[in-house]
């Protein structure tokens, strides 16, 4: 497995592949990887000639007062987890490598990306999209890779993917768990025991409101409800939204059908967390 660190090395190691007909699947990430992230590396490692994972803590998608400076990072450890996934390369551009110093292009998207997430940190979105197509330019692969932990997320990706003709195969996987519930999450190093134990609301919440879908409750309201009582009942949990919205425009819905998402998002001290589950109903 490679480890490559500019955009030209990566260009030229991929060129020959794709000159021999190889199949490219990307699976982006900003590092510190867990099962979640394997999990999708293995995936790709299934469906693909060639693996490239990118390793890249993206300034864009970060706010003001947002944790960009202490997210997690270990390279070393991301490169063998990498290695024992499947990986053919690890991208791991610094910032200065990745953005020009005076680059001033951005992706945007409107509507999709006022919601959820978006609401609460505004220009993220624009981040993601901006990294993601550059990252799609440079890898140029068949199929990229992403988790339904981030849902508002792949549904912009595949937006974006749809209206500006990239020719690349979006490609979801279910969130991983740990044992108890919690989904797997970067930051979920943040939290102190307690609130490693308080954050198991967020996973409660959504099984409850599964249960009750499953059981035949079609309100959207009162599902709503539901969830923000449950997570209002532990003293160390805020939260930031709890949406019923529809799995691909992300709209709103009050009876409960076709494929919906609900999703939410849930601060414990300062650490903010999301999680989602999806429905056939
Ligand atoms: P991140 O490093 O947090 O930007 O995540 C990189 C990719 O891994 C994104 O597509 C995430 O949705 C996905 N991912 C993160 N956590 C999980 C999880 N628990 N289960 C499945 N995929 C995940």
């Amino acid at each position: 497995m490679k480890l490559i660190q500019t955009k030209q090395e990566l260009k030229e190691a991929l060129k020959g592949e794709r000159q021999r007909g190889k199949t490219v699947g990307l699976v982006p990430t900003m590092g510190y990887l867990h099962e979640g992230h394997l999990s999708l590396i293995r995936k790709a490692r299934q469906e693909n000639d060639s693996v490239v994972v990118s390793i890249f803590v993206n300034p864009t998608q970060f706010g003001e007062g947002e944790d960009y400076n202490t997210y997690p990072r270990d390279l070393d450890r991301d490169t063998e987890q990498c290695r024992s996934a499947g990986a053919d390369m690890v991208f791991a551009p610094g910032a200065g490598e990745m953005y020009v110093e005076d680059s001033i292009t951005y992706v945007d998207m409107n509507g999709l990306t006022d919601r959820l997430c978006g609401a609460s940190r505004p220009g993220h979105f624009r981040g993601v999209m901006t990294v993601v197509t550059k990252l799609f330019n440079i890898v140029r692969p068949d199929r990229a890779y992403f988790g339904q932990k981030d849902a508002q997320q792949v549904a912009v990706i595949r937006r974006m993917v749809r209206d500006l003709d990239f020719n690349i195969q979006i490609i979801e996987a279910p969130i991983v768990r740990e044992e108890d519930g919690l989904a797997m999450s970067s930051r979920n190093t943040y939290l102190q025991p307690r609130e490693r134990e308080a954050a198991l609301v967020i996973s409660q919440a959504l099984f409850l409101a599964e249960q009750q879908i499953a059981g035949g409750e079609r309100r959207g309201d009162f599902i709503r409800d539901k969830i923000i009582e449950k997570i209002s009942s532990q003293p160390l949990a805020r939260l930031d939204y709890a949406e019923i919205v529809d799995a691909a425009a992300l709209t709103p819905i009050r009876v409960i059908k076709g494929s919906v998402l609900i999703a939410v998002a849930v601060k414990i001290g300062r650490t903010r967390l999301i999680d989602n589950i999806k429905m056939e109903v």
